[in-house]
């Protein structure tokens, strides 16, 4: 038994080692042809199962192939990055472990990591020290976990104990957002009884900002949501002056920071979020611009007590012991995987420096990508102050003809989306693995590919 599975788990190594070998020089988005054969999945649920060895080849023959290369040098796809190998390895190394980390008494190990992750993460986005978090899978919980923990302390401000009592018959909150505010943000506000659309909502400006000038004045607590990373322009709220104008009013701040927030992390970037430690809460993915394997975002709460307050529940047999954080009180997950062990190799192998160096040339190709596509023609749409690029080919049909070409050409691939009115194409730089001729050798290609459009 332990032979079968030393070798099995040799094998599965060998295969995902060759397949990241091999991953630069095949598209980034799978051919017809490679996708095709993924009906070779679909057969009838074995009587007798299948061999262990025989399965592990399958996917490797026929999984691998039609994967997208998001692990690989050249994916600008939807702002998300790839994985560092220290925190690929460690998850390996941790899913052997197979811990579930809810808490202190079912996994020691994953308990302690996690508490140091978070407190790293802390220090290097600059916020309170003290603060409560969360880890999740992505943004997208992270940001309803901030907003539990909001709702729990302004319907407690106003005399209304939510997470015993529910929303029926509670006092109205205010919620403002902007116009740019993140699809996830809408649903976690409706997930959590707010309403997707009952939000007093603030225009934003040709770089997707919201305009402070329009801000609404606070008549009672509110809840306040603001982005930190624009998914498009990569642009950020002013931060600073809507923390100032909302300040002493009661509400809640809340930044929406899934891949904007390690701004914070360089000298040279942070002051894109100024004021982001006078919000009380934050919401950030690791599997973004941390590169870190999915599923991994963090949620960040001032007071963490209200998170926890919204989160913890008990029953006998969870019985804590002693004061350590325990997870399973500040998240709404029970049974998980301890995923602050890739945050934490991933910060431990960066330190502030590699992160600050990652978040760095990313923004620099950025700029080196914009400047190419300016020079080629093609209209770059956005100021680009981050690690986005919005370009448009001409009009919407001919920029969505050659976005397709883009994705169908396979050198890399980059997402389609509407700015302002205009179709773009989307270019996010945030992997650790994109070089410099990555940069150049894929704008080559778009270019190439925007020319070939008019023949
Ligand atoms: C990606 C993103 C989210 C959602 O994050 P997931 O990791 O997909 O859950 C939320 N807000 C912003 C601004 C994002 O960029």
């Amino acid at each position: 038994m332990d032979k079968h599975r030393q070798s099995l788990m040799n094998q599965a190594a060998a295969y995902a080692a060759q397949y990241l070998s091999e991953i630069d020089n095949r598209p980034v988005f799978p051919s017809q042809a490679t996708r095709d054969r993924l009906t070779e999945f679909d057969f009838d649920l074995p009587d007798n199962g299948r061999s262990d060895e025989e399965l592990l080849e399958l996917l490797h023959t026929v999984g691998s192939p039609a994967t997208v290369a998001s692990a690989g040098h050249r994916y600008f796809g939807f702002v998300t990055g790839g994985s560092l190998p220290v925190t690929l390895a460690s998850k390996w190394l941790a899913t052997a472990w197979d811990q579930n980390s809810f808490s202190e008494t079912s996994s020691p190990v994953g308990a302690k990591i996690e508490a140091v992750a978070l407190r790293w993460l802390c220090e290097l986005l600059h916020l309170p020290g003290d603060s409560g978090g969360a880890l999740v899978t992505g943004a997208t919980l992270a940001n309803f976990c901030c907003l539990a923990a909001a709702r729990s302390r302004l319907l407690a401000a106003a005399g209304w104990d939510v997470d015993a009592s529910g929303l029926f018959g509670a006092p109205e909150i205010p919620v403002i957002v902007g116009t740019e505010v993140h699809a996830t943000v809408s649903k976690s506000l409706s997930l959590l009884g707010f309403g997707r659309d009952r939000v007093t909502v603030v225009p934003t400006d040709d770089n997707g900002r919201m305009q402070f000038d329009q801000f609404p004045k606070i008549e009672k607590p509110a809840l306040i949501i603001l982005q930190a990373g624009n998914v498009n322009s990569g642009d950020f709220d002013p931060i600073n002056d809507i923390c100032e104008h909302t300040k002493g009013t009661g509400s809640w701040v809340h930044v929406d920071g899934a891949f904007g927030l390690w701004a914070a992390a360089s000298e040279k970037y942070r002051h894109l979020v100024r004021g982001l430690e006078k919000a009380d809460s934050w919401a950030v993915d690791g599997h973004k611009w941390l590169n870190v394997p999915y599923d991994c975002g963090i949620a960040i709460v001032r007071e963490g007590d209200w998170l926890k307050k919204a989160m913890a529940m008990s029953a006998a047999y969870l019985m804590q012991s002693g004061a350590s954080r325990q997870p399973i009180d500040f998240g709404p997950e029970g049974s998980r995987r301890p995923r602050g062990i890739e945050v934490w190799a991933a910060l431990a192998s960066l330190g502030r420096e590699g992160v600050a160096a990652l978040v760095e040339r990313c923004c620099r190709h950025a700029s080196i990508a914009a400047g190419l596509l300016h020079e080629g023609g093609c209209d770059v749409l956005n100021d680009i102050v981050l690690n986005q690029v919005l370009v448009s080919f001409g009009d919407d049909d001919r920029t969505r003809a050659v976005t397709r070409a883009v994705q169908d050409d396979g050198t890399c691939w980059c997402g389609g989306t509407e700015w302002k009115g205009r179709t773009a194409m989307r270019i996010s730089f945030s992997s650790w693995a994109t070089q410099d001729e990555d940069v150049e050798r894929s704008v080559a290609a778009i270019i190439r590919l925007a020319r070939s459009n008019d023949q």
